[in-house]
Order: structure tokens, then C-alpha cells, then sequence
């Protein structure tokens, strides 16, 4: 027997209705699972990331089962033509990462985030992008010439969460969107052929979109505020609180929704993985300006920001994601503490941007790659999940950066472990 495409979960139960007998096989119930997720998957990645999972989990079960099955045979063999026409197809050995080991977080006497940055978020942006292309132009230089140029050694890049944020914590979204495709042009931008065995992760971007309301400080409520028309001034009102003449009535932010989204560009795709777990630093307080004035939301706006996880599953949009045949993982900073990922197996690297975190656990497969770039220590670290053995850190040198601030470290090379 033979699919022509992924098939529906009741199709293969029917089909394959003898590995379906009671009481059911652990690796059944996770195949079954999958092809459900498969049929409602919204994304190319989603499906990417399933079909990774599916064929690991019908490999296992062939050789698990005592009798051949020609269900699960067809199902593995569609799922192999399924992955190659969306390029799951093993094409790197090996892998160097290359941290950009630079300042992004930095605390005053009072815990608030110091930032030396423009005024102007546009500006801001225009300026983080042109280091940003230094950096990354300079890190090429910097690895071994015989990894450099070997097309089955995979150059990940990684800058440190907060790379990409304004004076007032936040970028606008429209701000925001435009970073990627500025990366990507120009002569020295990253759509060069030049970069394409290379995985970039340029930090990561805060985004807010603000809502702006009038509220009444006295009342600490916007309940009671109406409008009356100036009589100083044509067409226009003044908020009031009806409870009070003299109640401090000012405009604020009402609330925000803040994201804190890791940009990530291989080739001529790119993927984005937005932060879950939001720590109060994401979004700074009301002492950085005016900006960030969030009513009834405390003075650290994110900590109250953070809503229930979006995917049950990181697979369907979360933080694993398939490229070239290896199923990566990325946490941002406080979401490696929650264990965000700790139900994702098959994980063969995983990366950690992060502004004041440092490894704490390993998730990967035997022989994985953990890869942290830190934001306040300003320096990468990589280790190694050891089988049995004792877990290696592996060495790195250091190169200062030429005309902007921070260093390159580029790690040894080292085998991408497969399933
Ligand atoms: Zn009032």
C-alpha cells in the first residue's frame, strides 16, 4: 500500500487497526497524535516540525514491532517523501557556533535597565542595523577557512536577547518589521550567498503596540472620566473625573501588548520565536520617560503581561523549529529557567539568547548543542550533552570587534548528533 499525502489520523488507525490493539504501544499513541496535530497544523513549520517527529517515532516502531506492518511502512514512506519536498533533508555534518558577545542589559542602582541608546527608535533601529552587519561581515572572518568554506559545517550566528529595543524599551511594530529585510540588503547585507550555510539569530526584537487612554489618578480608575468641550480652545475637550473637579485626570498607557521576539534568518527563510515568559525587565518602567506608563498594570507593565502558553505543543508554532533536517529549540533568557521546552524531544540544538541567564539544564539528544549568547555577561558559551560522561563546555576564542563594541567567539567545530 502506498499514501499519496499525510493521512487523516482515522484513515491510518483503519489501515493500521492490528498496532492499534489494546493495550497500545507508547510510540502509537504519539504517531496518532501527530498526524491529528498534522491535519490542523496552520504553519509550514508546524508541519515541518511534525513530520521531523514522525519519522523518528515510525523508525522506532519498525523496529519494535515482532511482525512488519505494511500501514506503518506506507505511512514511514510518505513521510520521507513528504520531508524531502519540504527540504528536511540532512545537508550539514557539523557545526561552529559563532557568538556576537555583546552588552545589551545593564541595571541601575534601582533594578531599572540602563540603556545607552538614541532617542529616536527609528534612528535607534537604523543604528543597531548597520552594527549589526559589521558584526556579522567581521564573525565570517573570523571562523577557520577550512569551516568557512566547508558546505556541510553549519555557522550559527547568535546575538544576545535585547539587541533590538528603544530608548523606551520598545519599538513600535512598524519599527520592528522593517529590521529583517535592512539586514538583508545592501552589499554587505545578510542575503549574500556568503551566508547561506549560516543560521543567523540577530538577538532579539521588544515590540509594543500601546493603548493610550485617559484615566483619573486620584480615583486610580478610568471609570468615571468623560469629556467636556474647552471653551479656550474650538473643537477640542478636557477629560475630567466626574467625581471630583480637581481628581488628577492624565493621559496614559492603558496597556500594552509587549513581544519579545527572537529574528532568526536561514538562507532565504525566516523564522521568528516570541518569548513566553516575560520578566519584569522586558519593558522598562516609567522612570525611562513617558512612554511607558502602564495604568493599573503596576510599575513594570510585563510582569503582569504574560498570558497562559499559546501552543500545548512548542512543535505547532512554539519554539522548535526544523532546518535542513535538524530540529532546533530556542528558549529566550527566562523561558530556558520556566523549561519551556521540556516536553520537545529529538532536540539536537538548542539555543539560549539571553540577557542575565546562563545554561542550567540540558535538553538536547546525546551529543546536542546548547548555545548561549548572554546579553550582561557579554559572552557565548556552548556545551556538549555528554553520553554518561561528564558534560563539555567547548572552547572558544575571542576577537575584539573593529569599529563597534563587543567580540566574536567563535567555538570548535563539532558533529550535529542525529537520531
Ligand atoms: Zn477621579
Amino acid at each position: 500500500m502506498r499514501y499519496e499525502d499525510i493521512p487523516w489520523k482515522m484513515a491510518w488507525a483503519t489501515d493500521a487497526f492490528v498496532l492499534h490493539k489494546k493495550p497500545l504501544d507508547r510510540t502509537v499513541v504519539d504517531i496518532d497524535d501527530m498526524l491529528e496535530k498534522y491535519a490542523r497544523a496552520h504553519s509550514q513549520m508546524a508541519r515541518k516540525n511534525l513530520l521531523a517527529d514522525l519519522e523518528k517515532s515510525c523508525i522506532k516502531l519498525k523496529t519494535t514491532s515482532k511482525t512488519p506492518n505494511p500501514a506503518l511502512n506506507a505511512l514511514l514512506d510518505v513521510v520521507k517523501r513528504k520531508s524531502q519536498f519540504m527540504g528536511l533533508v540532512r545537508k550539514y555534518d557539523n557545526v561552529v557556533c559563532v557568538s556576537y558577545s555583546v552588552t545589551t542589559g545593564g541595571f541601575d542602582t534601582k533594578g531599572r535597565v540602563e540603556y545607552q541608546g538614541m532617542l529616536d527608535d527609528q534612528n535607534d533601529m537604523l543604528e543597531r542595523v548597520r552594527k549589526m552587519k559589521i558584526a556579522v561581515n567581521q564573525a565570517r572572518v573570523f571562523v577557520p577557512v577550512p569551516q568557512l568554506h566547508d558546505p556541510r559545517t553549519l555557522k550559527i550566528f547568535m546575538a544576545p536577547e535585547f539587541y533590538f529595543r528603544g530608548r523606551y524599551g520598545a519599538y513600535t511594530p512598524d519599527v520592528v518589521s522593517q529590521i529583517m529585510p535592512l539586514l538583508r540588503g545592501g552589499n554587505d547585507g545578510t542575503a549574500k550567498p556568503q551566508f547561506d550555510d549560516w543560521l543567523l539569530v540577530f538577538g532579539t526584537a521588544i515590540s509594543a503596540a500601546v493603548d493610550v487612554k485617559h484615566y483619573c489618578f486620584t480615583c486610580n480608575s478610568a471609570k468615571d472620566v468623560s469629556f467636556r468641550p474647552d471653551p479656550n480652545s474650538v473643537g477640542k475637550t478636557i477629560a475630567e473625573c466626574a467625581r471630583g473637579a480637581g481628581h488628577n485626570v492624565q493621559e496614559g498607557i492603558y496597556g500594552a501588548t509587549v513581544d519579545n521576539v527572537a529574528l532568526i534568518q536561514k538562507g532565504k527563510t525566516d523564522h521568528l520565536v516570541a518569548k513566553e515568559f516575560r520578566s519584569g525587565i522586558d519593558f522598562r518602567d516609567r522612570g525611562a520617560g513617558a512612554y511607558v506608563r502602564i495604568i493599573g498594570h503596576g510599575k513594570l507593565g510585563a510582569r503582569h503581561d504574560s498570558g497562559p502558553s499559546k501552543f500545548q505543543d512548542e512543535r505547532m508554532g512554539g519554539g522548535v523549529f526544523n532546518i535542513n533536517g535538524i530540529t532546533f529549540g530556542m528558549e529566550v533568557c527566562l523561558d530556558h529557567h520556566k523549561d519551556k521546552l521540556k516536553d520537545a524531544s529529538n532536540l539536537q540544538i538548542l539555543l539560549i539568547p539571553s540577557a542575565g541567564m546562563s545554561i542550567e539544564k540540558l535538553k538536547t539528544i546525546m551529543g546536542g548543542v546548547t548555545f548561549n549568547v548572554d546579553g550582561l555577561r557579554a559572552d557565548g558559551k556552548v556545551l556538549i550533552r555528554g553520553g554518561g560522561g561528564p558534560t563539555a563546555g567547548l572552547n572558544g576564542f575571542s576577537q575584539a570587534l573593529v569599529g563597534i563594541p563587543g567580540n566574536i567567539k567563535v567555538f570548535d567545530s563539532v558533529p550535529i548528533p542525529y537520531v
